[in-house]
């Protein structure tokens, strides 16, 4: 339903996700529809075999996200696709489908940020304006907030991220993926905190020495839900002194929680500590926009164009790691 407002449509596709949503110009979120690739139990994501998924659904969840929004493809004035970080074959699967509709239908392009959509989410469904966001998910764990034009980087991982920790573990200790909620239910049960590593170097943190030596615990006997339970305490408290640090130091009045990995009930209780001791206001994506979406792509690609920034369909191109520093957010001025 357009009612004279502009329409973006957006596609998303970095890793394991295949989404497509339908956004308004006043931020109303007309439709969101994935398809999650699930790789075999105990392995990880491959790239092509994702790709190739995405490239299986495309077509089907493109068409149900116009249909829940009512709108037709001629109704749409912005096509935007993340264009990046991701897995190149995933990445190019999306591209190519939103190239051939705008060339097609003679519409803007627009190349989004995958971070910056996960961002730009959270600030529209919590309507806060100005935090320090903490961006968790398979492909980031990155601490940032605007400061002079762009997204700046006050802290992330140094190796693995926190996303990529938690399903790593849960897939060597033989749980179903994705291994977040599995091991945050786990975690429940568990009665006592095994010691791990905690490493936080400057403002960084690093999950590599965590996973190998919760592994190695779990291989000498140590029960499974002790294991969740501490890997969680240890991975969130390192986030904490991290995030808490950046909040100090911008000074920013709020905190938000993004991506994935903020759909766990006991990091958006850390968290919130982290807020309130130093007198920010604390919000969470909701649950239906924490994990890979069309509506953070389509979102952000509306805020591009809106701005002027489209890409000739020639000159665009997937950038596997594109950095969300990188990126100018004219918006935010
Ligand atoms: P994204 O890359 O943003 O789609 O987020 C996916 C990541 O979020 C995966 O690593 C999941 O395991 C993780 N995740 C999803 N739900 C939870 C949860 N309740 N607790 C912890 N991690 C979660
Ligand atoms: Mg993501």
């Amino acid at each position: 339903m357009k009612e004279g407002k502009l329409i973006s449509l957006g596609i998303e596709c970095t890793a394991h996700t295949f989404g497509a949503s339908v956004v308004r110009e006043d931020g109303v979120i007309l439709s969101d529809v994935k398809d999650i690739y699930k790789p075999p139990p105990g392995r990880g994501i491959h790239p092509r075999e994702s790709a190739q998924h995405h490239s299986q659904v495309g077509a089907r969840v493109l068409r149900e996200a116009l249909e829940r929004a009512e709108v037709r493809l001629s109704d749409v004035d912005v096509v935007a696709f993340s264009a990046g970080p991701g897995l190149g074959p995933c990445l190019r699967t999306g591209a190519t489908l939103a190239r051939a509709i705008a060339s097609l239908l003679s519409k803007p392009l627009v190349q989004v940020n995958h971070a910056i959509g996960h961002i730009e989410i959270a600030r529209l469904t919590t309507r806060v304006e100005d935090p320090l966001v903490v961006l968790v998910s398979g492909g980031h764990t990155t601490i940032t907030t605007f400061i002079d034009g762009r997204y700046r980087v006050y802290g992330e991982t140094l190796d693995i991220t926190l996303g990529n920790l938690l399903d790593a573990f849960a897939r060597e200790a033989g749980l179903p993926s994705p291994g977040g909620p599995v091991v945050e239910k786990l975690a429940r049960e568990g009665s006592k905190v095994v010691e791990l590593p905690y490493v936080v170097k400057g403002n960084d943190v690093s999950y590599s020495g965590l996973l190998t030596a919760s592994l190695e615990k779990l291989r000498k006997g140590a029960k499974l839900e002790d294991l969740c339970l501490s890997i969680q305490e240890y991975a969130f408290s390192m986030l904490a002194e991290a995030a808490e640090r950046a909040l100090a130091f911008t000074e920013k009045p709020a905190l938000l929680l993004t991506g994935g990995v903020a759909a766990n009930e006991r990091l958006k209780e850390v968290m919130r500590m982290v807020a309130e001791e130093h007198g920010a206001s604390f919000h969470v994506v909701p649950p239906q926009y924490s994990g890979d979406c069309g509506a953070q792509i389509a979102w952000t690609g509306l805020l591009h164009f809106k701005h002027g920034d489209v890409v000739e369909v020639d000159e665009s191109s997937v950038k596997p790691r594109w950095r969300l520093d990188e990126v100018d957010v004219p918006w935010r001025r």
